[in-house]
């Protein structure tokens, strides 16, 4: 399978899309043609590891990782990933907790699939690859988690000092020591902004052959396309009917895999796209105008973005608004409603929510009637309540117990360094660490 970019220019291999993760010219590389698939070719494949190697196995006919895509796919689904039926009598909805892996957030998956595919192409102990992430909180946790201990790879993780929770900093800071946390004295924009001037740095990048792992790589998207087929399978298998998914949205990363599925054939129904107070997509929806703008603040803070940058893709593979508003759902959920539903859920369910959740059990809530009977729903659970319990325990009263992943992390000792932000110090920061 070739990929090219969204803004053109000459084919290229999905190891090159995979070690390039942004394409030349600023686009993002899209599969030239989706493969497309019938229920029955998953014959036989009953767990997502199986599932996702029937899937992924075109995209991979002529890479270098062909004959490792096996190992590569336990490495990825080490943990389990859950669905969960909820107690209603309204239809049927079940939670996708797409939160068991090493952080708690279902960025762990891609993650760890890019992890697992770079390391194998690019792992070199004599001369490192070096992965640069800015993060404002979950990204650079779930990149540190997959690289961690990786030979040959090293990661740096940029976060802006005092702006993450407690324990965000902590996920950004327990690891060995292929992995330099640098607590950076600004705001997330100048912790990009550096990303950016050390990758154009000609001296830096060749003394430590930087890359980056930011979302919109591809091989972040395609491991995720694997649990909505998987789930659609499952449920199809067992009740004939197509579910339809309702996924909390920021960057897009996560909807669109699901929409890939879909495209390919994998036996999915409606899917409505959850955002927040952040309303670029909605917008875009109703006026037919893209306008990105800044982002606004909320308490689903990882889907605080105005300028979701997997649109360009999501327009590349299948149209502009008025395409996109007959085949997709979009609701807008805003802080008031987050802590309602919070609180709604924990009185009739029994456990908590994060806030991200929260955005995708609230749209299903204000459902009619009609859509509920004719579609059964799968809600996308993708973090842990316990990484954002400042938010949740006070709206709920009562502590949120750690999963043992959380627990497992936040009892390792931390260490950062902290740093101005300016280039400079980022470079005298990794020779000291890195030598
Ligand atoms: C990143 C993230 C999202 C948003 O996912 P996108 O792929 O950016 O749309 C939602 N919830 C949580 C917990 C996240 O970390």
């Amino acid at each position: 399978m070739q990929f090219v970019s969204t803004r053109g220019g000459s084919p290229v291999s999905l190891d090159a899309a995979l070690v390039n993760g942004i394409a030349d010219d600023g686009g993002l590389y899209v599969p030239i043609e989706l493969p497309s698939f019938a229920t029955a070719d998953f014959d036989g494949a009953g767990t997502i590891p199986e599932v996702a190697a029937v899937l992924l196995r075109p995209f991979f006919t002529d890479s270098a990782l062909r004959d490792d895509m096996a190992q590569i796919l336990a490495e990825t689904f080490s943990f389990p990933i859950l669905s969960t039926p909820l107690p209603t009598n309204d239809g049927h909805a079940a939670l996708l907790e797409l939160y068991h892996g090493p952080t708690a957030a279902f960025k762990d998956v891609g993650a760890g699939f890019l992890a697992a595919c770079l390391s194998r192409l690019e792992g070199d102990e004599a001369a490192p690859l070096t992965i640069l992430v800015a993060t404002s909180g979950d990204t650079g946790g779930a990149v540190a988690a997959a690289f961690n201990e990786r030979p040959g790879m090293r990661v740096v993780v940029l976060f802006p000092e005092g702006r993450v929770s407690a324990r965000q900093a902590h996920q950004l800071t327990c690891w060995s020591d292929n992995v330099l946390s640098l607590s950076v004295q600004g705001a997330f924009d100048d912790c990009q902004a550096l990303v950016k001037f050390a990758l154009a740095d000609p001296v830096l990048s060749s003394k430590y052959r930087f890359s980056s792992a930011n979302s919109i790589n591809i091989g972040r998207l395609l491991p995720q396309s694997t649990y909505y087929a998987n789930a659609s399978l499952r449920h199809y298998d067992s009740t004939g009917r197509k579910p339809g998914f309702v996924i909390p949205t920021g960057n897009l990363g996560n909807a669109l895999a699901c929409i890939m599925a879909r495209e390919m054939g994998l036996p999915i129904g409606p899917i409505v796209l959850a955002t927040n107070a952040n309303r670029t997509i909605p917008d875009y929806f109703e006026t037919l105008q893209w306008l990105p703008r800044a982002s606004v603040q909320t308490l689903a803070s990882a889907m605080d973005v105005g300028d979701p940058s997997n649109m360009e893709r999501l327009r590349s593979m299948l149209g502009d608004a008025e395409v996109l508003r007959d085949c997709l759902g979009v609701t807008s959920v805003d802080d008031t409603q987050i802590e309602a539903e919070i609180k709604r859920d924990f009185a009739e369910f029994g456990f908590a929510t994060c806030p991200h959740t929260a955005t995708a059990i609230h749209t299903w809530r204000q459902f009619d009637t009609e859509l509920r009977a004719e579609t059964d729903w799968i809600l996308v659970a993708t973090a842990h309540p316990a990484k954002f319990e400042t938010i949740v325990e006070p709206l709920i009263g009562v502590a949120v117990p750690l999963p043992k992943e959380l627990a497992e992390i936040l009892s390792r000792p931390s260490h950062s360094v902290a740093i101005n932000a300016d280039l400079d110090a980022l470079a005298v920061a990794m020779a000291e660490h890195f030598g």
